[in-house]
């Protein structure tokens, strides 16, 4: 394809969101440039089998279902590029720029209007054993795989509000849940946190550090430092719940961050996004709500979602910023 064309649409990123937006923008007759990144399909492709994706009763294996939704785009005239944008330029009121890294240099491609949809990954800990054993007992996402560990014995690491989610997530299936964190106090809200420690299932670590995942071919422990001592506990599963980090470090000064970088949209449920939704509010609605601070420039899935980050949420969120997309286009 030739980059020096204005598109109508360029998305940037490839996780569900990137390619709802991508088969609902090519279905508009948009020829959507979707520049998917160089390690296209987000967080998906590094799970096996998703159970809760609507549709398919027996489950779907992530790598798949991202496949399937790229194809989908592609059969109806979406271009996908895998290239990762490093730059954007979104200074001029008409024209988007966004800039990817080749060998011979930097290529520029233009649009009209651009949809985000980088996603954000889980922090990691980083210490032995936890990429090893990534979707065999070490998982991310207690929401899509606290089922696999029905009467399980597991762990999860943070003390965050995601942990508490975690956990109670897994106190449906699991026969226990034991909370490691790494100091002698959560900082969730009180709520979340009442319900962690009233609930008989659970046991909290206090001053705990992890150290090291074990097992062959699955979890089957975990190494810990408990005020200093080193510690092994017997479990199934570890759920890390130590935070997720936004792909935006290339959008910094360039669209509207939250304090976690999560890029603001109108819909986003925050200080900064109700100032944006109210900004955009004529005749009683809020017009594109996926808009960000940058007119023409809209945001969708887990760069813009703190709190679901699912498939099918982001999926959805992929598919309201193409309408608006679409639908901004259209009144230009
Ligand atoms: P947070 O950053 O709030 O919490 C991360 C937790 O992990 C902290 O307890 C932190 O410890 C711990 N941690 C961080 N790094 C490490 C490490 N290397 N080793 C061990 N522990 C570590 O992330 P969350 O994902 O929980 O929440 C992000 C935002 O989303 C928050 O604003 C939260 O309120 C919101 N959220 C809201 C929900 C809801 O309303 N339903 C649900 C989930 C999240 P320490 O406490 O020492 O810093």
């Amino acid at each position: 394809m030739d980059n020096t064309s204005i598109h109508d649409l360029i998305i940037v990123g490839s996780g569900p969101s990137g390619y709802t937006a991508g088969i609902y923008a090519a279905r508009a007759s948009l020829k959507p440039l979707i520049l998917a990144g160089e390690k296209a399909g987000g967080q998906l492709m590094l799970t096996t089998v998703i159970e809760n994706w609507p549709g398919n009763e027996k489950g779907i294996d992530g790598p798949l279902l991202m496949d399937e939704m790229r194809k989908q785009a592609e059969r109806f005239g979406a271009t996908v590029e895998y290239r990762n944008v490093q730059r954007v330029d979104f200074s001029d009121p008409v024209i988007k720029k966004v800039f990817v890294k080749t060998k011979d240099g930097e290529v520029e491609y233009q649009a009209k209007s651009i949809i985000l949809a980088t996603g954000a990954d889980s922090i990691m800990l980083g210490i032995p054993g936890e990429q090893r054993l990534i979707g065999r007992g070490v998982s991310t996402c207690a929401v899509c795989d606290a089922a696999f560990f029905k009467d399980k014995k597991t762990v999860v690491i943070g003390g965050g509000d995601s942990a508490m989610e975690d956990t109670l997530a897994l106190t449906k299936f699991a026969s226990s849940v034991t909370v490691i964190h790494r100091r002698d106090s959560f900082k969730a809200s009180k709520i979340m946190q009442d319900r962690v420690l009233n609930n008989p299932k659970v046991k909290v670590m206090w001053n705990t550090i992890p150290q090291e995942v074990l097992g062959d071919p699955a979890v089957t422990s975990l190494k810990v430092s408990e005020n200093g001592q080193e510690k092994m506990i017997e479990t199934d599963g570890v759920f890390l719940a130590i935070g997720h980090r936004p792909t935006t470090e290339f959008l910094q000064n360039h669209v509207e961050l939250d304090d976690h970088g999560y890029i603001v949209t109108r819909t986003s449920l925050t200080q900064k996004g109700i100032e944006l939704a109210q900004a955009a509010l004529n005749e009683g609605i809020i017009q594109f709500p996926t808009m960000t601070s940058v007119t023409g420039v809209f945001a969708a899935g887990d760069v813009v979602d703190v709190r679901y980050k699912q498939a099918i949420t982001a999926s959805a969120q992929g598919c309201q910023a193409a309408i608006d997309a679409e639908r901004w286009l259209e009144q230009r």
